[in-house]
Formats: structure tokens, sequence, C-alpha cells
């Protein structure tokens, strides 16, 4: 087992794609997705207390976890994600107030994603810097559910992550930048032409669509490049236009994040996407086939 661990980890950092599995033997998957799913639901507990701490300012390792009615610390053995949970049936130890069950979802749905993430591009680089990114969008979309805004230094941790994806992936500098901007800059337009309208029917100074979304989008262009960019921006408007009516339908509520859906877009377009747009393109007639055409016409 060690040896086929050895094996697996000296594979050389694989562009994405569906072909990377195929080094690897059945039993070492037998042994990984449950490895990989306990990892991803201990991040994801680390990512529930980003998600609680940072909007409120409270620093997310001065303190040790608490409960967040009686303030009392949690039991080590209280510590343990989701099974704690399940084992508490959702009470705190202390106080028998309820706690949320969004701490066992966040915690389930990381270690799914991780999951996801190691099925599709396997044991390579890309799988590490994938898996980052999917922890940022996690954070990203619950706090911006929460608070409807985004942190800037949650976002940034995106743009460090184009450093390591620089070496690990075929994207060019060039693929990057018109990434960037191919989302980055209609949202941010929309936003600035929104906001007088905007400004004028809430009497707040918003935007139609919100700086923190253009952000977002940008800095994941830049990591993603932008094969991946417009069917992770079209995946996330149709989304956030599903979704969110019928969740406005439901509560009746004017207050909109858009971040939710925009982060399951790029999930879904940072996996998919590049097959996507390639499928796409490859839809309409190549420059081979005019040439084609041409030499036809002219030989006759
Ligand atoms: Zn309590």
């Amino acid at each position: 087992m060690y040896q086929k661990l050895l094996l697996a980890a000296s594979i050389p950092a694989a562009p994405a794609g569906f072909d990377d599995w195929k080094y690897m033997e059945p039993t070492f998957f037998l042994f990984a997705i449950p490895v990989v799913f306990l990892y991803g639901i201990c991040i994801g507990s680390f990512l529930n207390v980003v998600i609680i701490r940072l909007p409120i300012g409270e620093s997310l390792t001065k303190r040790a976890s608490h409960c967040m009615t009686c303030g009392t610390k949690i039991r080590i053995i209280d510590l343990i994600p989701v099974f704690s949970w399940l084992f508490l049936k959702g009470k705190c130890h202390s106080c028998g107030e309820k706690i949320s069950p969004r701490y066992p979802i966040v915690e389930t749905l990381n270690g799914l994603l991780y999951v996801a993430d190691f099925l599709i591009f396997g044991l390579t680089a890309n799988m590490f810097i994938m898996c980052i990114f999917t922890s940022v969008l996690v954070v990203v979309g619950f706090m911006d559910w929460d608070t409807q805004e985004m942190d800037m230094r949650v976002l940034l941790v995106i743009v460090l992550l184009v450093i390591p994806s620089y070496f690990a992936s075929e994207l060019t500098i060039a693929d990057r930048l018109i990434g960037a901007a191919s989302i980055g800059l209609p949202f941010f337009l929309i936003g600035e032409l929104t906001r007088p309208y905007a400004k004028k029917k809430t009497g707040e100074d918003v935007r139609g669509v919100e700086l923190g979304d253009t952000i977002l989008m940008a800095f994941s262009g830049l990591l993603l490049g932008w094969k991946a960019m417009v069917p992770s921006a079209f995946i996330g408007i149709l989304f956030a236009g599903v979704f969110g009516s019928i969740l406005k339908k439901k509560t009746g509520e004017s207050k909109f994040a858009f971040g939710p859906y925009l982060c399951m877009g790029l999930y879904l377009g940072a996996m998919f996407g590049p097959m996507i747009t390639e499928w796409y393109i490859s839809r309409f007639p190549q420059p081979e086939t005019y040439e084609y055409y041409a030499n036809c016409i002219l030989m006759r």
C-alpha cells in the first residue's frame, strides 16, 4: 500500500482532465476516497469558524470553539466534525440550545466537494489547488448568503493560488488575463451602469452587480482562464435566476445574494468549463474546414 501511495504521489502534475485517474488502481481509490472525505470535513470544520467569525471581527485562532448561545467552551470530544453534531442530536451539551445544522452541512459539503475534486483531477498538484479554491468558494458563498458581503482577505487567497497554478497547469498568462477580463469587465460595467438607478430605487449606494461579485469573478478568471469562466458565469447566472426567484417568492425578501450562485457556477465551471467551451467551439466550422471548401471551389 505504501509503495502504491508513493507511486501515485510521483505522478507528475497533469493538465486537468478525466484521463488522470486511469493511472491509478481501483484499490487505491477505495482507500483514498474515505481519506479525502474525512480530510475535507475536518477542513470544513475550520471553514465554519471562518464563516462565522470573520464578519463579526472575531479572531480565528485566539479563542477556542464555543457555543454561540451560552459561550461555554466546547469539549474536545464534541469537536469531531459531523459526528459530534449527530451524537449531541444538534444541541449544546451545556445549555441544550439548538446548534445550527449549518455546521455539519458545511463540513459534509466540503468533504463531498473534495472527493469530487480528487475524482476529476486525480492526485495531482491541480487537485490541491482546486481543493483550496473549493474551500474559498464555500466560505465566500456562505458568507455572502449571511451578510451580503465578501471578505477581501478570503478573495485574495484565489490570487495566491495563481502562483502554484502557473506551474501546475498549461494555462498561459493570456488565458488568465482574458479570463479575468471576460466576466470581470462586463460585471464591473453592469455594476457601474446600474448604480444610479439602484441608488434611486433603494436610497443606498448599491450596484446591480456588487463589487465583491465582480472581484470574485475577476480573481477566479486569473486562476481558471477564460475557457472556464464563460460557462461559470453562465451557470451562476442561470442558478441565480432559477433558485433566486424561487427563494424570493417563498420568503418575499428583497435582499438578494448573488455570491452563492456565482460560487456554484465557479465550482462547476472550474471542473467542466474548459470541456464545455471546447465542445461549443467545435460545433462551429473550423478554419481547416474553410480551407477545405476554398480548395474545392478552386479545383473546380
Ligand atoms: Zn450552549
